[in-house]
């Protein structure tokens, strides 16, 4: 029997998308189901940065971090909009790690492959400025090296977006209740969350991409035994008023051997995290806790001149890794590379299942998930992700700023700080979200804080957005910036725009 789809990917995060991305750009008809909103659990809780991960080198996990390091100018080429190098600051605390180990780490760091356009490691004084500013004074000397940052739910979405734009078919608020092998392909129940109706549909091969749901998916509904295990890990993040003036991020080491980043967030702010918490319980209620608080704020004022206290915080976020269970006795020394589980192939429909992975490496990880299912996926060409850029994101990596001018220039009405925001989130499918505006009257509605009527109905349409939350947290950060009361306007606007929608369609 032929099946309705090639390709079935269950779970709307980082990895989900980037295979489905992959997978139809390869000529593969493919659906991705998603049971919340796209990058609504781990892929928005992230650190958000694209980087080697210097700490695993302690790990000897140096496969992991070449892999990863090449992957920072990869997606920053891919998406400069959403995605920038920045400069880490590592204070030596005499305590600590000693000089000549960082140095030694950062030199790895450095050559294991992949920096063409980064600048290189230096020593930096830290107690004269820029840098003595936000610091204790008894921090004299640090290094100074090169990571990138991404915006990692809107990753998720524009992976979506350009996986949709390439054919495939993209479902949010749909769960994947049950998926059975029936005459050679896999008969699969799709439940609506938002109507209640199931639909069923067939597919030839499955691609599990639930992260921390991926062992209970296998077991619970696909009805495979599973030989990997995952380890639940909890990280979360503080948000607290700016700490410092300067551009660089702060890479601090704790006295558990583990690192906490203080990285300039949204203008206004600073992001401290991240924490380490092996996770039991519901997976659909992740919080912080007044421990990992108390944490956070503890390490970072061990190193911040101002201290910060917990009635600092602004706002918090949590996530739960979905951590390749590799024995280790600690959370933070659980692997953080990724494991690909493939069930059934030659006389059975395939699954494969992703343990673990980083949103680092997720287009390695696509790569080499479609390497193992092309014998059983009717593709037409081979890889071809590296130099395809995502959507708002073709120009050149050094061209943001001219991006933003030429933007005002088409769109005078625009001031300095809006054109800004909406180039960093659409890059330069800004002007088709701006379309034939010639002033601000006719975005439409303001929400608050430039947000218009015009670029939540492109979020309707374009993004899957279906929530104030999904607007604000995830499509932006603007929750950071409207009040409850314009957030319960927004979400009214949205289910109204929702409900003519359907309304159109019946
Ligand atoms: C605190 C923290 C900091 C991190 N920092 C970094 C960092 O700085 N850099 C980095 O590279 N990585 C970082 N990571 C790791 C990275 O965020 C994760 O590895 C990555 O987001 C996992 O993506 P995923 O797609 O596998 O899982 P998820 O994003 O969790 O996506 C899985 C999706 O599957 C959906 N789903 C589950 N079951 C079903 C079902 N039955 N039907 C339909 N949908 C279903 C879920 O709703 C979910 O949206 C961090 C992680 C954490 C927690």
């Amino acid at each position: 029997m032929a099946a309705d789809y090639d390709l079935l990917v269950i779970g709307g995060g980082i990895n989900g998308t980037g295979i489905a991305r992959d997978a139809v750009g390869r000529g593969a008809s493919v659906l991705l189901v998603e049971m919340g909103d796209l990058a609504g659990a781990t892929s928005s809780a992230s650190t958000k940065l694209i980087h080697g991960g210097l700490r695993y080198l302690e790990y000897y996990e140096f496969n992991l971090v070449r892999k990863a390091l090449k992957e920072r100018e990869v997606l920053w080429r891919a998406a400069p909009h959403i995605a920038w190098p920045l400069r880490f600051i590592l204070p030596h605390h005499k305590d600590l790690r000693p000089a000549w180990l960082l140095r030694l780490g950062l030199f790895f760091y450095d050559h294991l492959g992949g920096r063409e356009l980064l600048p290189a490691t230096k020593t930096v004084r830290l107690d004269r400025p820029p840098f003595c500013q936000g610091l204790k004074k008894l921090f004299r000397k640090g290094f100074e090296y090169s990571d990138c940052w991404v915006d990692d739910a809107r990753l998720v979405v524009l992976n979506a977006r350009d996986a949709a734009d390439r054919g495939a078919e993209i479902l949010t608020r749909t769960k994947c209740v049950s998926a059975r092998r029936d005459g050679g392909v896999w008969s699969v129940v799709l439940k609506d969350l938002a109507t209640g109706e199931d639909r069923k549909v067939t597919a030839d091969v499955i691609v599990n991409a639930a992260g921390p749901w991926v062992a209970e998916m296998l077991s619970g509904v696909v009805g495979a035994n599973n030989a990997s295990r995952i380890r639940l890990v909890k990280g979360s993040h503080i948000i607290v008023p700016r700490r410092f003036e300067h551009d660089r991020c702060f890479i601090f080491q704790n006295g558990d051997g583990r690192i906490v980043f203080a990285i300039p967030y949204e203008g206004d702010f600073t992001l401290i995290g991240t924490t380490d918490v092996d996770f039991e319980g519901d997976l659909e209620k992740v919080g912080i806790s007044g421990a990992e608080i108390d944490y956070l704020c503890e390490a970072a004022s061990e190193y911040l001149e101002e201290p910060v206290i917990p009635e600092d915080v602004v706002h918090t976020y949590s996530g739960v890794r979905p951590l390749y269970d590799d024995g280790a006795k600690d959370a933070k020394a659980a692997t953080r590379d990724y494991v690909l589980e493939l069930d059934g192939g030659e006389d059975a429909p395939a699954v494969l299942s992703v343990f673990g992975g980083k949103i680092t490496t997720y287009r390695k990880l696509a790569e080499q998930v479609l390497q193992k299912l092309e014998p059983f996926l009717p593709f037409k060409r081979g890889v071809w992700t590296a130099y395809a850029p995502l959507p708002g994101g073709d120009f050149r990596v050094d061209a943001f700023a001219d991006e933003v001018a030429r933007l005002r220039a088409d769109y005078p009405f625009l001031g300095e700080a809006f054109a800004t925001r909406l180039t960093r989130l659409y890059g330069t499918d800004a002007r088709l979200l701006l379309g034939d505006a010639t002033d601000l009257a006719d975005l439409g509605r303001c929400f608050g804080h430039d947000l218009y009527e015009r670029e939540v109905v492109w979020l309707i349409d374009r993004e899957w957005a279906r929530t104030a939350d999904d607007v604000l947290w995830r499509r932006t950060k603007l929750g950071l910036r409207l009040d409850a009361g314009q957030a319960a306007d927004l979400d009214a606007f949205i289910a109204g725009c929702l409900a003519e929608r359907t309304g159109a369609a019946a």
